[in-house]
């Protein structure tokens, strides 16, 4: 009955619906499916924080409009958590933004920076929301592969000249969803470089900023020299703190671009409700052993999952920092074939590799999200289709 503007068809489909679908259907069929393929925390929120909203909740200063670009105690705290763990000094009022969760800002930048037929240089394997974000914008993909031959880093001599002609916009995501590799000071380097040369906004996706495994942490966009002039980084307590729910999120660095955010948002939001502003506020500056432990849980369950995939005779390469796993699908499959597999015979759900992108054909990807028990039981179930070993 309604016809839509042309650019909702634009929107990718949800590539994952189907493999979700299915997963429900094995469930309520009443088999006991190990569900892998989502990137959904499944530990609680730290207690402090659940106080420090429930203190917010009661407060009545909050239960009004909040200030369109959020409160002043939050900006300022999380640009002290910057200071604390990364030593970038960023101006509060000026080179932070709040969004409604990463997400949000990954896909308003396009709104920003893209102009119909503008190129957006974005990883591929990547994790999907950049795409919708350029589509909605009607600007256009040029997909920069990540090979396990090159530490899933972008070369950015091969991006072709005509692409880079038109490219506003940059994006860059370590520790990476999907292929879960870190990426070496070194690298930051040649991006605000590379972004400098070709006046293209750099965009750093730091998500899992907080997950780094073997003692190893993760280098923020942000800490290398220029960057600020030359881009953004988006954060999010939606991992660091299990608040995936709760949708905080920020974009720190270039004032323009920060300005420009603000601007767009104010066009559709008031900001967040203040109780969660200062329940994020508790997150970010309260006691962060909670942090380190939410890391240690993660490199266990990983080791625990390594450890009986050997078992079945099967060594891929161990994440290095997120909570995802990338495996090489065996000989003979696709990662589609692979994963239909896995729920098929062995009540497992993972995510297709190419879901992420043509380059993440013959991979696919399974979360650390859930207990060890359940993880070396998945892996008990992969070793009885016999494929390994
Ligand atoms: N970026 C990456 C790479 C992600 O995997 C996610 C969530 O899965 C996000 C951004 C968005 O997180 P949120 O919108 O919860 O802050």
């Amino acid at each position: 009955r309604f016809q839509p503007a042309a650019r909702m068809t634009e929107l990718p489909k949800q590539f994952f619906a189907s493999l979700v679908k299915k997963a429900n259907a094995a469930t309520a069929a009443g088999r006991d499916v190990i569900n892998l393929g989502q990137g959904n925390p499944d530990r609680p929120t730290p207690d402090t924080i659940v106080e420090a909203m429930k203190q917010g909740a009661e407060n009545p200063q909050f239960h009004r409009y909040s200030p369109f670009t959020g409160y002043a105690f939050l900006k300022e705290a999380v640009a002290e958590r910057y200071r604390l763990d990364y030593g970038v000094t960023l101006d509060p009022e000026k080179q932070v933004a709040i969004l409604f969760g990463g997400k949000a800002g990954l896909v308003e930048i396009s709104q920003i920076m893209l102009n119909p037929g503008d190129v957006a240089l974005v990883p591929d394997p990547g994790y999907p929301d950049y795409w919708s974000g350029v589509a909605i914008a009607g600007g256009r993909m040029a997909t920069m592969p990540l090979l396990e031959s090159n530490g899933y880093l972008p070369d950015y001599n091969a991006i072709a000249q005509t692409n880079l002609e038109k490219a506003k916009l940059l994006f860059v995501n370590y520790p990476n969803n999907p292929t879960s590799a870190m990426a070496p000071a070194s690298f930051y380097l040649d991006t605000v470089d590379f972004a400098a040369k070709h006046g293209v906004l750099a965009v750093s996706d730091f998500a899992y900023g907080a997950i780094g495994f073997d003692g190893r942490r993760p280098v923020s966009f942000l800490e290398t020299p220029g960057a600020i002039d030359v881009g953004i980084e988006i954060y999010t307590l939606s991992k660091t703190y299990n608040m995936a729910g709760w949708r905080v999120g920020f974009a720190l660095g270039n004032e323009e671009i920060i300005a420009q955010i603000n601007l767009l948002q104010d066009h559709f939001y008031c900001s967040l409700f203040g109780g969660v502003q200062w329940a994020a506020r508790e997150a970010l500056l309260g006691p962060q052993d909670s942090v380190r432990a939410l890391v240690a849980t993660y490199e266990s369950r990983r080791d625990a999952l390594y450890g009986a995939l050997a078992d079945i005779g099967w060594r891929p390469a161990k994440p290095e920092g997120s909570f995802f796993c990338w495996l090489p699908v065996p000989k003979g499959y696709t990662s589609a074939s692979f994963a239909d597999k896995l729920l098929d015979e062995a009540d497992i759900v993972v995510a297709p590799g190419i879901g992420f992108g043509e380059h993440g054909e013959g991979y696919v990807r399974l979360g650390l999200l859930t207990d060890e028990e359940r993880l070396r039981e998945a892996a008990a179930r992969i070793g009885r289709l016999g494929i390994f070993g």
